[in-house]
């Protein structure tokens, strides 16, 4: 989220703010996109305030689809809490059996805060495991050492980066492995009521492949794009809804809805 980010540290951040999506009253033409979005540490683009794209290629396919005619959209009327990512009009979520093995590890480059973020993805992972018995984080220590995109003994890796651009941001099921980060800012121990266990669990949410609530219409601001299905009815509060985009929650917290969602999903 960077808007997490950017919210967290001015208590005024608009979710979209990296792209300026949202600012801005006619769509940018692709170089103007380009130019104005944020490239990560990795060289990976982010879009959509935390989400991120590895490559040129789907940076242009992602502006596309923003721009385009929003051909793959579930318009079917229903009122979905969370919504899942889609791509090409198809659901964007683990198999069975990889949902039950989500393993990560956490760098050791996080120093003395290593075990502070091992616990906050304990209490993160924790969220989305209690709604389900068909999800399941595995933290494997013996990859900390070696704990990047590059190591293929883990599903992600959750690494610390440097940036005012966001608290975090992560990844969704579809992206390519190089890809498969949750980056973690310092700020996530200076986020004010958004406990850290919470700013990771809606990490987490993008990576089970839940996209941001607000940009369903009811929202009324914060729109990214349509490449979504709806889930189960909306809700402000969702965990996945920035408080800053009209949210009724300030706190970030799982909600009933949130596990309803996930289990709508992947099963109970
Ligand atoms: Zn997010």
């Amino acid at each position: 989220m960077t808007a997490f980010a950017g919210a967290a540290a001015s208590g005024s951040g608009s979710a979209s703010a990296d792209t300026g999506w949202s600012t801005l009253s006619a769509p940018p033409t692709y170089q103007e996109f380009e130019a104005s979005t944020y490239v990560d540490v990795d060289g990976a683009y982010v879009v959509n305030g935390d989400e991120a794209l590895s490559t040129k290629a789907e940076l242009k396919k992602f502006y596309n689809s923003m721009v385009g005619p929003f051909g793959n959209h579930d318009r079917d009327g229903h009122e979905g809490d969370l919504i899942v990512n889609t791509v090409n009009g198809r659901d964007d979520k683990w198999s069975a059996s990889q949902a039950l093995n989500l393993t990560y590890c956490v760098s050791t480059k996080f120093g003395t805060r290593q075990a502070d973020i091992v616990a906050a993805m304990n209490a993160g992972t924790a969220l989305w495991e209690n709604a389900t018995s068909k999800v399941n984080f595995v933290y494997v220590p013996a990859q900390n050492g070696s704990c990047t995109t590059r190591n293929n003994n883990v599903v992600f890796s959750v690494e610390p980066v440097n940036t005012s651009q966001y608290i975090a941001r992560a990844f969704f099921p579809s992206s390519a492995k190089s890809s498969r980060n949750v980056l973690v800012d310092d700020s996530i121990w200076s986020s004010g009521n958004w406990e850290p266990g919470d700013i990771l669990g809606h990490e987490l949410g993008h990576v089970l492949g839940f996209r941001h609530e607000h940009t369903r219409p009811e929202a009324g601001t914060c729109f990214e794009d349509n490449n979504w299905r709806p889930l189960t009815p909306y809700d402000s509060a969702s965990i996945m809804h920035y408080p800053q985009c009209n949210g009724s929650s300030a706190d970030l917290e799982f909600q009933a809805s949130d596990a309803t969602g996930v289990r709508a999903l992947y099963g109970s």
